[in-house]
């Protein structure tokens, strides 16, 4: 068969890649993914995981996520929705039922694997098929994470131990068997998932001294509050987006920057008594943090070697454990740090991070300079990889990346009109909408510009004040 673009990838990048590619162009695209069903990882997520931002501006630029409304209980109370994995696998799902194959342009393989060379092979017959891509081969894979349900623990487990992903934790009631006794948990990682886990087993009536947390390392945290897209939150968002940027001007460390923003509750941690040294935009509400706060039996011994039934061995020492504890596998990297390389080549599209950290926006912006971009030279000046953060010193550089393609973006003026309209980008609608006599925003939002550039002229020396300890 023939096709203009063949997407390896049916997660949220490949299909916000494809969705803006149908809109802006008459491509015939062709999807494959291993999934029996759209949206990738989120297929493998356990039941209770959710965005850790608005639903408002997840997924692809066609079609509405959730209904724009508000939590009116539970941690995120008061702040726009965040759709749980169910919601966002029906959502994809329906994308691709209801608008991309019904538009007679997309030819969809699931269960199918990309061996390479333009083959598809059929993961439950092993037919293959031979695609002649007439454009490019698009790899929609780079920011493809790793999930409990899928990974294989990096530590060794005796005989006996129950060692789960958070997957199995729903799953509980089914070995209930009369039990009256008080389970005992450990969670096992320190990122957004164990928070999950943390968070899923508190509110689900688990005691707080019932549960050991393993934490290798302290994370920051992005208030969620911060990343509100309405109006109404103007001061939370654009204000925030003004004062980080303040913080980048003025900061003598990377350190500093978080402290500062700290002191402004746009950064959160859970244990004030630890420096964190992890930054990977993961984002959470205060209710969430005042709920993590109670787990009081935290283990800092580095990372978790082996696990025997009465003890749990660490990179730093042997923790004495009680027999029978659950133990919740949260070790998954759910981030993954493939190298960069150019988005645009000949005969090929990797579609990487343009804004961190909007990786749907990134790809649906892809797919537009794709179309309208010029030549590759031209689409590659306009969407340099952002380096996605793998510790404090990455929030600087994928900061300082987002602002350059962003002022490249600003300077093209179909582009800048496309991101003024995309429901993808939070932010810029908002920004877009605001009235010219609401004269206390417009303030706040020429102060961001202002900082913009003060912020830039500091990054340089942020970073190279790092390189130098
Ligand atoms: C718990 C959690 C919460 C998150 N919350 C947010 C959030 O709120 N906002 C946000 O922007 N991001 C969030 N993320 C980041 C998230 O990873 C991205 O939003 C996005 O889902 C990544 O999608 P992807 O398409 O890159 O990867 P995936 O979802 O992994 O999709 C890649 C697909 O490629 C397929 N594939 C790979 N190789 C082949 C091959 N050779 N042949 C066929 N198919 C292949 C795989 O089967 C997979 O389905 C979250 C991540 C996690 C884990």
């Amino acid at each position: 068969m023939k096709t203009d673009y063949l997407i390896v990838g049916t997660g949220a990048v490949g299909m916000a890649f494809a969705d803006t590619l149908l809109d802006e162009s008459d491509a015939h695209i062709t999807m494959v993914d291993r999934h029996a069903t759209p949206g990738g990882h989120w297929n493998d997520a356990y039941s209770f995981v959710a965005l850790h931002q608005p639903s408002a501006y997840y997924g692809v630029n066609s079609t509405e996520l959730g209904s724009h409304r508000k939590d009116e209980s539970g941690p995120n109370s008061g702040m726009y929705e965040l759709a749980g994995g169910p919601e966002i696998n029906t959502y994809f799902d329906k994308v691709m039922q209801h608008r991309f194959i019904p538009s007679g342009r997309v030819s969809y393989f699931p269960t199918s694997n990309y061996a390479g060379d333009g083959r598809i092979v059929s993961l439950l017959s092993g037919a293959q098929t031979e695609v002649t891509v007439r454009r490019k081969t698009v790899d929609a894979t780079w920011f493809s994470p790793s999930v409990p349900s899928t990974h294989t623990p990096q530590f060794a487990i005796a005989d006996g131990v129950r060692v789960i992903a958070p997957n199995g934790l729903p799953q509980l009631w089914l070995q209930h068997e009369g039990r009256t006794v008080p389970q005992k948990f450990c969670i096992l990682g320190a990122g957004k998932t164990a928070m999950d886990a943390a968070v899923w087993l508190l509110r689900n009536g688990a005691e707080p001294q019932s549960i050991q947390w393993v934490v290798p390392r302290d994370s920051w945290l992005v208030n969620r509050l911060q990343t509100q897209p309405g109006l109404e939150f103007f001061n939370h968002s654009i204000g925030g987006e003004s004062n980080k940027l303040a913080a980048f001007a003025e900061a003598k460390s990377v350190e500093e920057v978080f402290l500062k923003l700290e002191s402004l509750g746009q950064m959160l941690r859970i244990d004030p008594s630890h420096n964190p040294t992890m930054f990977h935009y993961a984002t959470i509400s205060t209710g969430e943090v005042d709920l993590l706060r109670t787990i009081q039996r935290v283990i800092r011994k580095g990372r978790v070697q082996a696990i025997a039934p009465d003890a749990m061995v660490l990179d730093q020492g042997t923790v004495a454990m009680e027999p029978g504890t659950l133990y919740v596998d949260c070790t998954a990297s759910a981030i993954s740090h493939r190298k960069s390389e150019p988005v645009f080549g000949e005969g090929r599209i990797h579609i990487q991070l343009l804004r961190a950290p909007l990786v749907t926006l990134s790809a649906a912006m892809t797919a537009y300079v794709e179309v309208h971009g010029g030549d590759d030279e031209h689409k590659n000046q306009l969407c340099q990889p952002v380096p996605f953060p793998k510790n404090l010193l990455g929030y600087v550089s994928a900061t300082q990346a987002s602002l350059m393609n962003q002022f490249l973006w600003s300077k093209d003026n179909a582009l800048r009109q496309w991101l003024r309209h995309t429901r993808l980008d939070g932010f810029g609608k908002m920004v877009a909408e605001l009235s010219k006599d609401d004269t206390e925003r417009q303030a706040i939002l020429a102060q961001l510009r202002t900082r913009t550039t003060a912020a830039m002229s500091n990054m340089p020396k942020l970073l190279s004040a790092a390189s130098q300890v």
